[in-house]
């Protein structure tokens, strides 16, 4: 299978291209020419998620090695269940896919854990060496520190926000020994260090050092395809769950309801929509940043109206959605999608047309949630017995809203341990707490557990000291290379 990009390419790539050197020219994204088709025999066959990982794989034929495929695949078995990503029945119609059994409790691991493996693989196997950098606002940071911990020939710098994360996020970023990772803590909020690391990948100095050093610059955020392919797998294991435990039969389409921020979740389920997986409607739930809620609905994307608003699901504090363009490309082609996307980079917004409004409400809905609506529902099923974290609440809002007649799979985005204050505030009384006591008065009063990983986290040593100030930035990490 070959890559283009979403702009336009002379050149198609493979996956192995396309993973190590994510940008593609004129700025877009590398998606796929084609995508493969699975069909029932496909969909029914495996009961194991590390066999229908592989199946998947396989079909998009990359040119990765089965050593090298089975190597990745294994790290799920370091998660904490022997299905990878368990579905539980919360109503007759909605089933919550947990997608955080890994080792850092978010959903990124179930792409990270694998890509990491692969490409830290593909480095040594070219004698390349890469510097991934990371700006992290909580949970891609952590996902990225483990998967590449004391990997050869990847070296990783991530930055975050000092004040910016929950402490878990915080400890489980800090307390990484790992000789070939730096983790820097900067005095400012999340846009001063993603600001920060687009101005140090314009630096001459800093690409100076790279080249003197001969060291390659990558990236591991969800643009990359790498990451992208991983998460097209657990869309087909839910639907292959429901048959499996006879709640739907071959064919009933289903929704799924995704909590949406870069929309590389989304983005696989709509892949394994077009791969023949019967899908009715991709649901996008956000906060109340609800650009994509605005794009789906209306065909506007505008940026120019809007600010990035905090609120208690950080990880959805997106206003520009990086994988949105893939979705434009694959319906309107890179002629249209280039105009589209120069249009919001100038412009600060674009409006597709009634067709093509028309030609994404074909696949997605979206609604927004705000934190107290969310607080709502969280503390709903935490009476009916069943604890979650502050993102996976939008996802609820869009199943008791949107009235849908089909069977939903809504996808939980975090163990609730990793924003354990905000569901003190939602279940226990309006009060700012740290996450120690939050996690303790919560699994007591509810009789959850906290996982060792999580508990462990207070005890660690803090391995990580760094904590600058934006201009010092480029030189700690030049100091590390
Ligand atoms: C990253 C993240 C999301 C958003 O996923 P996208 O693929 O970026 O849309 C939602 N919830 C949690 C907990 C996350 O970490």
């Amino acid at each position: 299978m070959k890559f283009i990009g979403t702009r336009g390419t002379e050149e198609k790539k493979s996956f192995s291209q396309a993973i190590l050197n994510p940008a593609a020219p004129k700025g877009g994204l590398y998606s796929p020419e084609s995508l493969p088709s699975i069909d029932e025999e496909f969909i029914t066959k495996y009961t194991d998620y590390k066999s229908l990982a592989k199946a998947v794989l396989k079909k998009f034929e990359i040119d990765i090695s089965d050593e090298s495929l089975d190597k990745a695949l294994k790290l799920y078995d370091k998660f904490d269940t022997k299905d990878v990503v368990p579905v539980e029945k919360i109503e007759d119609d909605l089933f919550i896919a947990e997608l955080w059994h890994g080792p850092t409790r978010a959903f990124k691991d179930m792409a990270l854990q694998p890509f990491g493996s692969v490409l830290s693989d593909l480095a040594k196997e070219k004698n390349e060496n890469y510097l991934i950098l990371a700006a992290t606002s909580g949970d891609t940071g952590p996902a990225t520190l483990e998967t590449f911990r004391d990997k050869e020939n990847i070296k990783v710098a991530c930055m975050y926000p000092e004040n910016g994360t929950s402490d878990v996020q915080r400890l489980q970023m800090v307390t990484i020994d790992a000789k070939n990772e730096k983790v820097i803590g900067v005095k400012g909020n999340f846009d001063d260090t993603q600001n920060t690391l687009k101005k140090l990948l314009n630096s001459e100095t800093f690409k100076n050092t790279l080249k003197e050093k001969d060291i390659k610059l990558s990236a591991a955020n969800s643009v990359n395809f790498g990451r992208i392919i991983f998460q097209t797998i657990y869309h087909i294991w839910g639907y292959a769950k429901l048959l499996q435990n006879n709640e739907i039969k071959f064919g009933e389409k289903i929704d799924i309801i995704v909590p949406s921020g870069n929309f590389g979740n989304a983005l696989g389920g709509y892949y394994a929509k077009k791969m023949g997986l019967p899908i009715d409607k991709i649901v996008i739930a956000s906060n109340i940043n609800n650009v994509l809620t605005e794009w789906v609905n209306s065909g506007v994307y505008d940026l120019t109206t809007k600010h990035l608003i905090k609120t208690a699901s950080p990880a959805m504090d997106i206003l520009k959605s990086s994988n949105v363009e893939r979705v434009l490309f694959d319906k309107f082609g890179a002629v249209r999608t280039a105009e589209l996307m120069e249009s919001l980079e100038k412009n600060g917004k674009y409006s597709l047309t009634d067709d093509e409004v028309a030609k994404i409400k074909e696949d997605f809905i979206a609604t927004s949630c705000s934190d107290e609506e969310g607080f709502e529902y969280i503390k709903e099923y935490a009476k009916k017995g069943y604890i979650m974290d502050t993102h996976t609440a939008t996802a609820i809002k869009a199943y008791k809203t949107l009235n849908s007649q089909n069977k939903q799979v809504a996808y939980s985005t975090a163990e609730w341990t990793k924003f354990a204050p905000s569901l003190y505030r939602a279940l226990i009384e309006d009060k700012q707490v740290h996450d120690k006591e939050a996690l303790e008065v919560i699994s007591q009063k509810y009789n959850v557990s906290i996982p060792n990983m999580v508990k462990e986290l207070f005890e660690k040593e803090i391995t990580q000291k760094t904590v600058v100030s934006k201009e010092e930035i480029e030189k700690e990490i030049i100091n590390f290379l």
